[in-house]
Parts: structure tokens; sequence; C-alpha cells
């Protein structure tokens, strides 16, 4: 799932200043699972900034809503009486969410109220871990299904890097060294021969290479 984190109440005041009718939009899909941007989170940001706009005389209209999915157009479009009625959103949905919103009201400012951290999963309760950097191109089939571009704190392709400590990552004490992990993963699989070929460089084209990333499927365009 992608997992964010909520702003800070004093920031998403500096961020809304100078605007009346505010509408609170949570997304009921990754951000509410990671406990950022559901329901519930859409009731608390919302009393916090009531009781800002109280003491700070800010003249805020908070209105609360929270749609199923924020970077789909059909629950966009669920919502839309409801945004007619305000001047502002403030998303609790991802950046792609905030920027789908956006695009879908280009008269309407919409603001961020999280900050989108990472794709990752739930590791115990109140943890969360990024397991997958989007890099477009797939390599864990070859490391046990643990990934080195995430996990190792150098993206080593070919590693260990030599600077662990038992099985501690030099640069983040506080984790296993990835490459351990994938060590004791490919040996309990029966793939330690994996880790006798030399990856070559990865090509980051698939990456952040010269702008947005787009995926094309034209079986799905006519
Ligand atoms: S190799 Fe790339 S796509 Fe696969 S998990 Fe790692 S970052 Fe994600
Ligand atoms: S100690 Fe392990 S995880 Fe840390 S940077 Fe080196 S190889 Fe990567």
């Amino acid at each position: 799932m992608i997992v964010a984190q909520r702003k800070r109440i004093p920031e998403l005041v500096e961020i809304l200043k100078g605007n009346k009718r505010i509408l609170v939009l949570g997304c009921g899909t990754c951000v509410a699972v990671c406990l950022a941007g559901g329901e519930r989170e859409v009731s608390i940001i919302s009393s916090a900034l009531r009781i800002a706009s109280n003491v700070q005389e800010l003249d805020f209209e908070i209105g609360e809503l929270t749609i199923e999915r924020q970077c789909d157009n059909v629950f966009i479009e669920e919502a839309a009486e409801t945004i007619e009625k305000y001047d502002v959103i403030l998303s609790l949905g991802c950046g792609a969410g905030v920027q789908a919103v956006a695009e879908r009201y280009a008269e309407k400012p919409v603001y961020p109220g999280l900050n989108t951290a990472f794709i990752g999963i739930l590791e115990e309760r109140g943890l969360w871990a990024e397991k997958c950097a989007a890099c477009g191109s797939c390599v864990l089939h070859q490391y046990g299904g643990i990934c080195p571009i995430t996990r190792c704190a150098k993206h080593m392709l070919n590693g260990p890097c030599g600077g662990s400590r038992e099985d501690r990552c030099e640069v983040r004490p506080d984790l296993s060294c990835a490459w351990q992990l994938i060590y004791k993963r490919l040996k309990g699989i029966g793939q330690l021969d994996r880790l006798r070929k030399i990856e070559q460089p990865k090509n980051w084209r698939m990456n952040l290479d010269g702008g947005c990333r787009v995926i094309v499927r034209e079986d799905h365009r006519i």
C-alpha cells in the first residue's frame, strides 16, 4: 500500500489561511489503512482545524467527506455535489489522489493534507516499513523476494557492501542488513546459486527519468 503521514495542524492552518469554506476530503483505501487519511482522520483533522479557527479567528467553515478512492475519477465524481459547495479542498489522499482531484476541479484549489512517504506494509502495530521504490523494472525474483533497492541502504544489486556488523546494516544499525536477509532467504528456498551471478548496473530509465512515467495498455484503449 501507499503509506503516508498526516501533516501537522499548524502547517495545515498555514496552508489554509485566507480560505473560508474548506472540505476535508478523505480517501478510504491505502491512506485509511495506514491511519493517515481515512474517515477517522478526516474527523480528527476537521475538529483540530475548527479549534484552530476559533482560537485564531480564522473563520473556517469545515466540511467532511470520505470517498473510496481519490485516485479514481469514478469515485471523485460521486463527491461532485459536495465539492461544489466548498471553496477549497484539503485532500487526505496520497500525492496521486491530490492531483487526480485537482485535475478534475481545475478552478478549485486542492491542497495536500498528507505527506506521502512510500510503498510499504504494516510490519507490526503502528509500524510501517518501505518495501518497494517503484523502480519500474522489478528484480525481486533474483533476490528471493527481498528488494535490495529499497532495503539495502546503498541500493546495491551486488552485495553485501562489507560494512555490516553481525546481521546489522552499516548505515542503519537499527535494521538487518538486507543482504543478510537475501542470503538467508535464498538459502531457505535452495537458490543460493543466484548470488554467483554479477548483476549488471540497473537501467534507471524506468525510474524517474524525463518526467512522469506512463503505462499504455493498447488492449484497453479500443
Ligand atoms: S525491484 Fe523495483 S519494483 Fe521490485 S520491489 Fe524493488 S523497487 Fe519495487
Ligand atoms: S550493510 Fe547491508 S544493507 Fe547496509 S548498506 Fe551494506 S549491504 Fe546494504
